[in-house]
C-alpha cells in the first residue's frame, strides 16, 4: 500500500475538478476588460476596440482586426477563446428554424434554437447544461443538471446566431436577433450571477455589449422566489416568464417539483411585485397536458388568480418527450381553456410549437449526441 492511500476508516475527500471555461471578454465588465488588457501589456483603450470587434463586428479572428497592430492582435485574442463547438445543426420550417447542438470545453452539451419570423428573429438560449428542476414533462429535466454555464458561454450562443444572421445563413436575407428567450436548457434563476452578466452583455450598448433592447429579452423561471425578488431590483427591465402549468398547489407540486418549496401564491406574489417594479407584463407559461391540467375548472381558477393583473398567458400545447405518457390537450379542451381565461379578462395566446419536428420546441432540448 502506498503512503498516500487512505487507511481503513480514514475519511478521504477528493475535491472534484472544477475546471472553468477560459476567461473570455464576454465574462467581464468594461472596467474588468480594460484591466485584463492592461495585464496583457496593452493600452486599456484596446479593450474598447476588442469589444467592438466581438459585439458589433461579430468577429473573434485576429486577422480581421485590421485596426489593431499585428503584434497586439494575437495577444488580445487570448480574451476571445472559442467556447462553443458546433456538433450538429438541424433546420426545419424551410430553414427558418434552426437548432444547434454545442459542445462546451469540458464536453458538456447544450442546445440553442433560432426562429426567424417575417418581422423578427428569436433566439432561445440555454443557461445550464441539463437542469436540476426535474419537471416530469420536460426532456431537459430528465437527465439532471450537469453544470452551470458561464456568462460568456451563454452570450456566445447569441453572438453565433447574430453572426449567422448577419452573413445571411438563414433564408430571408441578412438580419439581426431581436428577441432572446432564456427558454433553452436549464433554470436561469438557479444560475443567477452568470445569467445577469449575460443579460447585461445582451442589452448593454456597444462597445459594452450587443445593444439588444431589454424588452426583447425574456427570462423564464420555474419560480425561484428569492431570485425573482432580486431580479426585480436589478434595473434590467426584461420580461419575466413564470412556468406555472397549474393554478393549484396539489397539481403543481407534481408538475413543477420546486413548488413544494415555493407555493403558487408566493410565486405569483413575487411576479406581481416584479410587474409593479418594472412596469413589465409578466408572462405565465402553461403547457396544456391532456386530462392533467386542462380542465375548465382549472382554467377558471387560473383566471381568478390572474384577473386584473399586468399579465399575459402563453398556453403551450405539450410537446412530446421520450418516455412520457402525456400528450397535448384535445383541440376542444384547449379552446374551452382559452375561453374561460378570456371570460375573466385575462389576455391569452396559444404559442406556436415551432421546431417540434426537430425536437427543438419547448421542453424537448435534451442535447443527445448523435
Ligand atoms: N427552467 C425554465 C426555463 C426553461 S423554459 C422554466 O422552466 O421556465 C422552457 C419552457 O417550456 C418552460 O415554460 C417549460 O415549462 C416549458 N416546457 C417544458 N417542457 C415542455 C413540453 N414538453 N411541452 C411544452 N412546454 C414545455
Amino acid at each position: 500500500m502506498s503512503e498516500a492511500a487512505p487507511k481503513a476508516g480514514q475519511l478521504t475527500f477528493v475535491a472534484p475538478r472544477r475546471a472553468k471555461p477560459q476567461r473570455h471578454l464576454a465574462d467581464l465588465t468594461m472596467a474588468e476588460r480594460r484591466a485584463a488588457v492592461a495585464e496583457l501589456g496593452e493600452k486599456p483603450f484596446r479593450a474598447d476596440q476588442l469589444s467592438r470587434h466581438y459585439f458589433s463586428k461579430l468577429t473573434a479572428s485576429p486577422e480581421e482586426m485590421t485596426d489593431l497592430p499585428a503584434a497586439s492582435r494575437e495577444k488580445l485574442s487570448q480574451l476571445l477563446p472559442p467556447l462553443l463547438t458546433t456538433v450538429r445543426e438541424i433546420t426545419c420550417d424551410g430553414g427558418t428554424t434552426r437548432k444547434t447542438l454545442w459542445k462546451l470545453f469540458d464536453g458538456s452539451l447544450v442546445e440553442s434554437v433560432m426562429m426567424r419570423y417575417p418581422d423578427r428573429t428569436t433566439m432561445c438560449v440555454s443557461s445550464q447544461a441539463g437542469c436540476g428542476m426535474n419537471c416530469p414533462f420536460c426532456a431537459t429535466g430528465q437527465a439532471g443538471l450537469t453544470r452551470n454555464m458561464s456568462t460568456a458561454e451563454i452570450v456566445e450562443q447569441v453572438v453565433a446566431g447574430q453572426r449567422a444572421l448577419a452573413k445571411g445563413d438563414l433564408p430571408g436575407g441578412p438580419g439581426r436577433v431581436n428577441n432572446i428567450v432564456f427558454m433553452g436548457m436549464g433554470e436561469p434563476m438557479a444560475n443567477y450571477k452568470a445569467v445577469i452578466g449575460a443579460v447585461h452583455r445582451m442589452v448593454d450598448p456597444s462597445p459594452e455589449g450587443l445593444g439588444i433592447s431589454a424588452r426583447g429579452v425574456t427570462v423564464s423561471t420555474v419560480g425561484l422566489v428569492p431570485a425573482i425578488e432580486k431580479l426585480s431590483n436589478e434595473g434590467l427591465p426584461v420580461t419575466l416568464a413564470v412556468s406555472l402549468h397549474a393554478p393549484d398547489d396539489e397539481l403543481r407540486d407534481t408538475l413543477v417539483p420546486i413548488n413544494t418549496r415555493w407555493k403558487v401564491a408566493e410565486v405569483l406574489a413575487a411576479a406581481w411585485d416584479y410587474a409593479a417594479k418594472t412596469k413589465r407584463r409578466v408572462s405565465i407559461e402553461y403547457a396544456l397536458i391532456k386530462d392533467i391540467n386542462d380542465q375548465e375548472w382549472r382554467a377558471d381558477l387560473l383566471g381568478k388568480l390572474l384577473k386584473g393583473k399586468l399579465v399575459h398567458v402563453n398556453l403551450i400545447p405539450l410537446n412530446p418527450t421520450p418516455g412520457s405518457k402525456w400528450t397535448a390537450s384535445r383541440p376542444e379542451d384547449e379552446r374551452a381553456f382559452v375561453r374561460r381565461l378570456e371570460f375573466h379578462g385575462v389576455p391569452v395566446t396559444v404559442r406556436d410549437t415551432r421546431g417540434s419536428e426537430i425536437d427543438g420546441a419547448c421542453g424537448q432540448l435534451a442535447a443527445a449526441n448523435p
